[in-house]
Formats: structure tokens, sequence, C-alpha cells
């Protein structure tokens, strides 16, 4: 079975650029100072976390900047280290991977604000697994973002993945090399047959790109950062709708990997927002607004 599949934990602050997949911009850089702006310049985190402010923890950074780019309108927010950094910090030199990556993109760090969006970061949920990776199924075994091994909680700590993967990895390595009846877990996987009557022409890539975009645009609107039951019941329905229609291209065409992957995508889409729509506590990752 899977598990806390409804717990998705956004990083705050991802290099925001429309022509480039975005990259991390570590909290370091808010350890350091770095005070987050929203698109009229102004630093915002105290109105939401009086305490902590930019040092808040992360779900509650990545809500407060969606709030303020909901309430503006903008695309997303700044970091800005260039302005905040101490006389004896030398920006390039404390984080020379951001400041090349930034420099890709034109942005010097050193001298103006990063643009940064809240992202997709870890999948706290998965299959469930017990201490030696041993899910439901004999003989097979989940490790590291996929399985769920209670280890995050309803919110991961940064590096916990690394130390996931290794300890559990090691352990379900072991615990599978001593298993002796492979063949009876895995017998021979039959060929896949197609249906007489299968188009292998329909490959129009403007139909996966379209369902992308959906179920990208949903799971970012209705199953993100703050989730409300409207916007839950809506996810549920229009998933369902996309789901179904990807399963009927998906068992009538010929198949591809994208095809596969989109149909995993939105499978996967569906769990989570059916797990979202069960949840209705707010203990980490997302939020729930009344
Ligand atoms: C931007 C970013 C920064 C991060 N920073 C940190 C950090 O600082 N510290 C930390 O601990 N964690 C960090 N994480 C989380 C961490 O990187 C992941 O949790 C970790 O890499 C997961 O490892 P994994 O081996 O479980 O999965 P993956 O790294 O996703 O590996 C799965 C592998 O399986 C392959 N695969 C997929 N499908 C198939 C198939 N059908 N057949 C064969 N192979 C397949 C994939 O190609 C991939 O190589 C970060 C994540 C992101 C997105």
């Amino acid at each position: 079975p899977l598990r806390l599949s409804e717990y998705v934990q956004i990083h705050p602050t991802m290099f925001y650029n429309e022509e480039r997949i975005g990259f991390l911009i570590s909290e370091a850089v808010r350890g350091e100072g770095g005070r987050l702006l929203n698109s009229d310049g102004e630093e915002f985190m105290s109105r939401y976390s009086p305490a902590w402010k930019d040092l808040a923890p992360r779900d509650e950074v990545a809500r407060a900047i969606y709030n303020e780019m909901t309430r503006t309108g903008s695309s997303h927010v700044y970091l800005d280290i260039a302005s905040y950094a101490g006389d004896s910090l030398n920006i390039h030199e404390r984080f020379p991977g951001i400041y090349e990556e930034c420099k890709k993109s034109k942005i010097d760090i050193e001298k103006e604000p990063i643009p940064v969006v809240p992202g997709e970061h870890y999948f706290c949920g998965g299959v469930l697994i017990d201490n030696f990776g041993n899910t439901s199924l004999p003989g097979l075994h989940a490790v590291g973002e996929a399985a769920c091994s209670g280890l995050h909680g309803a919110n991961r700590l940064a590096s916990v993945s690394l130390l996931e993967g290794l300890v559990y990895g090691t352990r379900a390595g072991i615990a599978s090399s001593k298993t002796d009846k492979k063949e009876e877990y895995f017998p021979d996987i039959l060929n896949w047959i197609y249906p007489n009557n299968i188009s292998t022409t329909n490959n129009d890539p403007l139909l996966i790109l379209q369902d992308w975009n959906n179920l990208n645009t949903t799971m970012w609107n209705y199953v993100g950062i703050i989730r409300t039951e409207t916007r839950l019941t809506r996810a549920e329905s229009d998933l369902r709708n996309i789901y179904s229609r990807i399963t009927d291209y998906y068992r009538n065409t010929n198949l591809t990997k994208d095809k596969i992957e989109l149909r995993n995508g939105v499978l996967a889409a569906n769990l989570i927002a059916q797990a979202a729509r069960r949840n209705t506590q707010s203990t980490g990752c997302h939020y729930i607004k009344e």
C-alpha cells in the first residue's frame, strides 16, 4: 500500500527563470542574512512569522511566498543577499555554485536580488516499507523517495533523504540477497498484446504536452501549498477526467516512453489528490484553509 501520499514537500526558493529548469537556492542563503522581497521590493516575512522572519520553517516560508505571489499577481518573489550580507561575507566564495548558476541567467547575486519561486522538492509518502525495505508484496523492496519509511513524518528535514537512502538501501540490499525464491516472486512477464484496431500513427506530441500542462496546473493550483475543500474536490474531478482520457489513449495507441510516463504521472496525481482530500490536518508540507 501507499502511505502519506499527500505530503509533498515544497522548497520555498527555486531559481525562477521562464527559459530554464529551476535549480535550488539553498536555505543557507537566508541563513547568511538573505531576505525575501515581494515584487514591490518589500520585505514580507516579518508579517507572516514575526518571531522567525526569513528563518521560519520551509512550509511557512513557502506558504508566505505563495500568498505574496497570489496577492500581488506575480509569478515569483526575490531573495536578496546582496543588500543584507554582513561585511565579512564573501558571497561569491560562500555560494560558488549558486553564483555560477545565476550568472548563466545573467543575475549577479553580489549586486542584485535573485528571482525565486517555491517548487516541488520531496515526496514524503510512498510505498509502505518496514525497517528492511520490505513492501507488502513478497520479494519486492522499496527504498529512497519511492518508499515511505515514516522517517520524515509530515515534513522532511534537510538531507535526511541521504541518510534514508543509505541506511534503508543497505538494509534492503542485505534482505533481498537472502531471498532464495526469486523465480517464484518474479515469474516471466508476458509480452504486451495490442488490441487489433490499434492506432500506430496517433502520436501527436501536442496531446501529451497539453495533458502534462493540465496536470501541472491542476496539481499546483488545487493540490499544492494551500489546499481547500473546493480546490481538492475540483482536482479530483478534473484528474479523474484526465485519467480516463489518458488511459483510453494509452490502451488504444502504440506504446511510447512519453505515454507511459504521462500515464504514470496522472496515476500518481490522482492518488495524491485522493489522499489530500481525506486528510483534513495541516501538520507539515501543505496547509488546509477552511
Ligand atoms: C532540487 C533538489 C535538491 C535536493 N537537495 C537535497 C539535499 O541537499 N539533501 C538531501 O538529502 N536530499 C535532497 N534532495 C532530495 C534527494 O535528492 C532525493 O530525495 C533523492 O535523490 C532520492 O533518491 P532516490 O534514489 O530515491 O531516487 P532518484 O534519485 O529519483 O533515483 C531514481 C532513479 O531511478 C531511475 N528510474 C526511474 N524509472 C526507472 C525505470 N522504469 N527503470 C529504471 N530506472 C528508472 C531514475 O532515472 C533515477 O536514476 C533534493 C531534491 C531536489 C529536487
